[in-house]
């Protein structure tokens, strides 16, 4: 096991799953409670830590669009400053049309930056990256203690505390049990929490591209009958591609080569960006919707994935994680702060997760809305509906804002910067 030390075996606050959002938390909340008497004793466990990664590996397929509020809590934590350049990507515009449509015309609506007053809309960073410069600063962290070759086996809780039991028998206890360990939680399970998941009957086909009309900075997105295509655009010139579509269809366009494939990516952007070279291969996942009815409960809290699901349609589902971290280590920061106070107390973990439930929910359900508003029979009101949006600029800087994470009840760590 790990780069824990052995002769300790009680924490304060166990942290199970390493992926952004269980990173983002433990480094918040040992950042936050550093000043604490006594020192606060924080447990990361991971069953894969990122390996290393040289300068010039390929770029992952999985890059994620970040908001600028998700921007600001990387910043704070100082994380940010570590990215390599080569693997962000800052865009200024957004296209999105529908399929009747063509991007520009009266069918589409564009979101700039610079209407807004803002430099960008939001950073497409990739994934990878980002977790190995946490995984490098948390391992470096005063009283966090990293567990990342030995999966939990067991989770038991009493009144007091929760011990969990690795492969090997080791165990180690702690007065609150933070899951952030994905949709598909292992601790959520162990918990007793309940999940309601829906599959959408789409797959998602990622693969970065090269298109013959450059990206210009812009994300672009175009709404088809059978569900969203997606182009991100990447520091390198190329853009990384996410498109949703029927698992039939699916199939099809993941068994043909690679040129028949780009012709009918053209064909599905309607020929927006030119030519299209694939320049990896295509990688698929199912796509659903997921969400735990309970984010908190004795001597837990669930963040991150393991709390919901989104459609990545508008790339949310890590912006969302990082909030719940955000949150939730700064209302327990806070109650740290009294003298004897108990992580696991419930009420300010009730804090937390009203804190973000509702905002939670509410992405997931417009997530939803959108994805099936451009499918028949809905698809021409929808074309309208986006027309209209177009012209009413408050509405329309409204969402914006929205999206960039700005017209949300912010955690302080996730206001914006100046820098
Ligand atoms: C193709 C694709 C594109 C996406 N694009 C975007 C985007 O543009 N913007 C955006 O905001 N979001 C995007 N998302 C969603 C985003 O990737 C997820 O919402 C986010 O990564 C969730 O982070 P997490 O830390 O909650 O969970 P995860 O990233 O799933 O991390 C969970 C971690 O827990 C570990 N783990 C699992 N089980 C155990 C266990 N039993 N014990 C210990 N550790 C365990 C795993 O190894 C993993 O490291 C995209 C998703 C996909 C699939």
């Amino acid at each position: 096991m790990s780069t824990a030390q052995n002769n300790i075996t009680d924490f304060d606050v166990v942290v199970i799953g390493g992926g952004i959002a269980g990173l983002v938390f433990t480094a918040l909340l040992a950042d936050l409670s550093a000043t604490r008497t006594p020192a606060l004793r924080i447990a990361l466990l991971e069953s894969l830590p990122p390996g290393p990664m040289a300068a010039d590996a390929e770029l992952d397929l999985r890059v994620l669009a970040l908001a600028p509020a998700s921007r600001a809590i990387l910043l704070r934590l100082g994380l940010w400053q570590l990215l390599p350049a080569a693997r962000v990507s800052p865009y200024s515009r957004m296209c999105v049309w529908q399929a009747a449509g063509q991007a520009g015309d009266s069918r589409s609506i564009s979101f700039d930056a610079a209407e807004l007053g803002e430099a960008e809309l939001g950073y497409i960073v990739e994934n990878r990256a980002l977790r190995q410069v946490a995984w490098q600063h948390i391992k470096n962290l005063k009283g966090v203690s990293c567990f990342t070759d030995a999966a939990p086996t067991k989770l038991i809780q009493d009144t007091d505390n929760s011990t969990i039991t690795f492969t090997g028998g080791q165990a180690i206890t702690a007065k609150l049990v933070v899951a952030a360990d994905g949709a598909r939680s292992w601790s959520r399970q162990q918990l007793g929490v309940e999940y309601h998941e829906r599959g959408y009957g789409q797959v998602g086909i990622v693969s970065h591209i090269i298109t013959e009309q450059p990206h210009q900075a812009t994300a672009w997105q175009r709404f088809l009958p059978e569900g969203p295509v997606a182009l991100l655009p990447l520091a390198d010139g190329r853009s990384s591609l996410v498109w949703s579509c029927p698992d039939e269809q699916a199939k099809e366009l993941l068994a043909a080569d690679a040129q028949t494939f780009a012709r009918q990516l053209e064909t599905a952007l309607d020929g927006a960006l030119g030519r299209i070279e694939c320049t990896t291969p295509r990688v698929s996942f199912p796509l659903a919707k997921g969400y735990a009815k309970a984010y908190t409960g004795r001597r837990f809290a669930l963040i991150g994935d393991a709390a919901h699901r989104v459609h990545p349609l508008a790339g949310q589902g890590a912006n969302l994680g990082l909030l719940d971290a955000a949150s939730l280590a700064e209302q327990l920061a806070i109650h740290l702060q009294l003298p004897l106070a108990d992580p696991g107390d419930l009420r300010v973990l009730r804090r937390y997760e009203r804190a973000r439930k509702g905002d939670n929910l509410l992405t997931m359900g417009a997530m939803d809305l959108l994805n099936q508003a451009f499918m028949p029979p809905l698809g021409e009101w929808a074309g309208m509906g986006m027309e209209m949006v177009d012209r009413l600029r408050p509405l329309k800087s409204r969402l914006a804002r929205y999206a960039m994470g700005q017209a949300r009840d912010l955690p302080a760590v996730a206001q914006p910067l100046i820098d």
